[in-house]
Parts: C-alpha cells; sequence; structure tokens
C-alpha cells in the first residue's frame, strides 16, 4: 500500500511518524520532505504546488492515497486532480477548501448557516471600507480574504491603526479584498475534525500560542506550541461546536453541492458568550498536529483511507487519556527574517526522556552531512504524559538538551493551562 504525503514541515513529519505506525505496513513518500523524515519514507523532489508533477508520480508509482498537508495545494485544486485521475485524496477539493482560501467565503457561509462568529463585512475598494470604518468609529480586526502564511491579520489596537492596517493590506497580493471584523475577547481553542460526505469525528480540543513572546507578546508567528486537550473545553463544548459550527457549515456547503473530505480545522474564540469561530482551515493544524498524533490510539492510516472514501463511520477514533505538550525551537530572528545555516545537535536517542519525539521543520542537510536550520520554526518537540505538566517537563528537558545557536522557545506555554 504505497502512501503520498504532501509538504515538508513538522506537521508532515508527524503524519509520516503516525502514519509509519500504521498495522496496513504502507510504502510511504514523502513530497518534498524534509531531513529528519528520511528514516520513514521516500522523498520526492517536487515542489507541494506542482499539482501535475505530483499526480503524474502518483500515477507511475501507482499511489494508493495521498494525504495533502499544506494549505497552498488545496487551494490549486491537487484533491480535484487526483480524484480525476482515479487516486484518493486525503483534503477537500478546491471548492470545499474554499472555506480556508477565502475569508470573505468563509464568512458569508457562516453568515448563511447562522455559525456563530464575529461580525464583519468585506470590501474590494479601499474607500468604502475607510468609509464603513469611519462610521464604525471603533478599532476592528482587519484580514486579507486570500491565503497569507499567517501574515494577513491585524488586530488592530485603535482607530487609526485599523486604518493603517485595511491600506496595508489591500496593497498586499492576498488582500485585494478585505474582510474587516468585530474583534472578539476570550481564550483561543483549535478543535479539528475528520470529515466526510455522512460523518464527522472531532479530535482533541487544543491550545496554540501564536505570539513570539511569553505571556502572549510581540507578533503573531506560524505557532509557538501547544498542549493538549484543553482542560475547560470539555467534551459538552466540543459537542455544541458540532452541533452549531462543523454541521451547520457542512450542511451549507452541500446545499451549493460541495462536499467537503479531510480535515476541518475550526479555530475558536471562547467568549463570554460561548465558542466562535475565528477562522476554518481545510487541512490540519501546524503545530496542533504534531500534539495531537502522539494521543491518536486509532491507527491512522485506517482513519484517512475510510474517510476519503467517505466511509469515516465505520472506524472508531479513540484518545490516549493522557495529555501532550509541543514546544517549537525556532531560530534567531523569527519571526522576522530567520537566520539559517547553524548547526542543530541532537542528543543521543538513548538520553532523550520518555514518551518524547522531535518532529523537524525548516531543517537541511549541509554539503558535509550536518543538520543544519533551513526556516523560522526548525523543530517541534513532543512529550506526552500522564498530565500536562508531567508532558511538558519531558518536552522542555529535551528542548534544553538540543544544540543550536541562537535556539528560541517559549517557557510559558502551560501558563494558560486552567484558562
Ligand atoms: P493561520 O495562520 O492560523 O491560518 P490566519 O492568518 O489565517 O491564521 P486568523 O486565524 O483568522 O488568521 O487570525 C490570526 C489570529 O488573529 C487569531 O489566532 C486570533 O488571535 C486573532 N484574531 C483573528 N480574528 C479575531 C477577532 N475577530 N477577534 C480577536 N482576535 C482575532
Amino acid at each position: 500500500l504505497r502512501v503520498l504525503v504532501i509538504g515538508s514541515g513538522a506537521r508532515e513529519h508527524a503524519l509520516i511518524w503516525k502514519l509509519a505506525q500504521s498495522n496496513l505496513q504502507p510504502e510511504l513518500y514523502v513530497a518534498p520532505g524534509n531531513p529528519g523524515m528520511e528514516k520513514l519514507a521516500t522523498r520526492v523532489p517536487l515542489s507541494e504546488e506542482d499539482v501535475a508533477g505530483i499526480v503524474r508520480f502518483a500515477q507511475e508509482k501507482s499511489i494508493r492515497l495521498v494525504v495533502i498537508g499544506p494549505e497552498a495545494p488545496l487551494a490549486l485544486g491537487l484533491a480535484d486532480e487526483l480524484e480525476a485521475a482515479g487516486i484518493l485524496a486525503f483534503g477537500p477539493k478546491k471548492a470545499a477548501a474554499r472555506l480556508e482560501w477565502s475569508k470573505a467565503y468563509a464568512k458569508e457561509m457562516m453568515q448563511r448557516a447562522h455559525v456563530p462568529t464575529a461580525a464583519s463585512a468585506t470590501f474590494s475598494d479601499l474607500q468604502s471600507a475607510l468609509d464603513y470604518l469611519d462610521k464604525a468609529g471603533k478599532a476592528m480586526v482587519v484580514k486579507a480574504d486570500g491565503l497569507a502564511k499567517g501574515k494577513g491579520v491585524i488586530v488592530a489596537e485603535s482607530l487609526a491603526e485599523t486604518r493603517a492596517a485595511v491600506e496595508q493590506i489591500m496593497k498586499s497580493e492576498a488582500g485585494a479584498r478585505v474582510v474587516l471584523e468585530e474583534r472578539m475577547t476570550g481564550r483561543e481553542v483549535s478543535l479539528m475534525y475528520f470529515v466526510d460526505e455522512h460523518f464527522v469525528q472531532p479530535m482533541l480540543p487544543a491550545r496554540d500560542h501564536k505570539r513570539i513572546g511569553e505571556g502572549d507578546t510581540g507578533p503573531n508567528t506560524g505557532g509557538m506550541g501547544v498542549f493538549a486537550p484543553v482542560p475547560s473545553f470539555t467534551p459538552t463544548d466540543v459537542e455544541e461546536v458540532t452541533r452549531r459550527i462543523v454541521q451547520p457549515i457542512l450542511s451549507e456547503l452541500k446545499k451549493d453541492g460541495i462536499v467537503y473530505c479531510g480535515v476541518l480545522y475550526v479555530g475558536l474564540m471562547v467568549t463570554a458568550n460561548g465558542p466562535k469561530v475565528v477562522e476554518f482551515n481545510a487541512r490540519f493544524g501546524d503545530p496542533e498536529t504534531e500534539a495531537i498524533l502522539p494521543l491518536l490510539e486509532t491507527d491512522l492510516l485506517e482513519v484517512c483511507l475510510a474517510t476519503a472514501r467517505h466511509r469515516l463511520s465505520d472506524v472508531q477514533v479513540s484518545w490516549r487519556s493522557e495529555a501532550a505538550v509541543t514546544v517549537i525551537l525556532a531560530a534567531e530572528g523569527y519571526p522576522g527574517t530567520p537566520r539559517k545555516g547553524d548547526t542543530i545537535v541532537l542528543p543521543p536517542i538513548e538520553d532523550w526522556p520518555k514518551q518524547t519525539v522531535i518532529f523537524q521543520a525548516g531543517t537541511d542537510l549541509s554539503s558535509t552531512g550536518e543538520l543544519v536550520s533551513a526556516g523560522g520554526r526548525v523543530l517541534a518537540v513532543t512529550a506526552t504524559g500522564a498530565d500536562a505538566q508531567t508532558a511538558a517537563e519531558r518536552a522542555y528537558a529535551l528542548a534544553n538538551a538540543v544544540e543550536m545557536k541562537g535556539k528560541y522557545l517559549r517557557r510559558d506555554l502551560l501558563h494558560d493551562l486552567d484558562a
């Protein structure tokens, strides 16, 4: 059984690590992957955005299933092209992935489905956006409509800052259209679902920490670390999100003939009036996935195959009753311009604390075969344990033992464990 994973980050490393444990003993390929995956999968030198190349490779190699990690190939219609070629895809088609690649569309669908989210308005003309803002007379959240690699959202603190944000974002490629949104307050929770035509299956709630600085200060990043589950977010809360958010949005898509298949990631703000949607993503979250997959008891490959075949209700998805913590090790300079090429020395594996694993993200091999940094987020160090404190102790012990010049990590990931 040949399986191809698309992507090159710690999320894809975690997917491959988990798929490699499958009883179905898959032969794993990854495009383009990173050095951390080489023991588990054959790397294929194709860009994640080379849709035609990926489909051709999958046909030539008789790949049964393609698991699509990042958002860019989903927005380019990779799942559509694979299906047309008779290859199973784990990931939504372009029309369904639009929930992520157009924030204006996501807001429109939420309005239609009466899903709780911040009030908003969409503009494709600067003057109308500024007029609306002046009428509102308060600070708002400004979002580029299109994909912007996590750089398309500005949470403005004042009216003047909001105006500047609108001008800045409307100049960018992703921001030809802009969404102005009311600011919500509360704690954020990420909740991902396996979804097929007939069934949805929630994963464990997780909390990412997006700001670079301790105490949630400084600029946003791709995510600096996660704990899962979130103790304050109860099974009843999960059930409410399924009933009031996920099922209505999927039904609304179906009214337009759009069937969702893959992972639906729901970014939530838990407000005084209950959970409201911050954003949808059409794929596994990064770094949430690095914390959650080590807690998955079920065979991931069986879940992915069942989902791609729209037979998700055939599998019982279960979770270990433990906690997981993922600590991101970032390069000096992140999230600005990270320094690359620093040597990374991992401690010998027999010295790692128990129940730990390192997923690689921005890494490369130097000409002499040394592991070096090659991106902003370099490694994701995950540990599991009976509780979050135990998991965190193990993850930090291993993170401390990794040597890399300029290594940066947040040490306060549990500060909001009880919030
Ligand atoms: P990602 O990189 O995770 O896909 P994104 O760039 O698509 O994120 P969002 O998740 O929509 O953008 O927003 C980024 C962050 O901005 C959120 O995690 C949240 O902290 C903050 N944010 C977004 N919308 C709001 C809102 N309406 N009220 C308050 N904060 C918000």
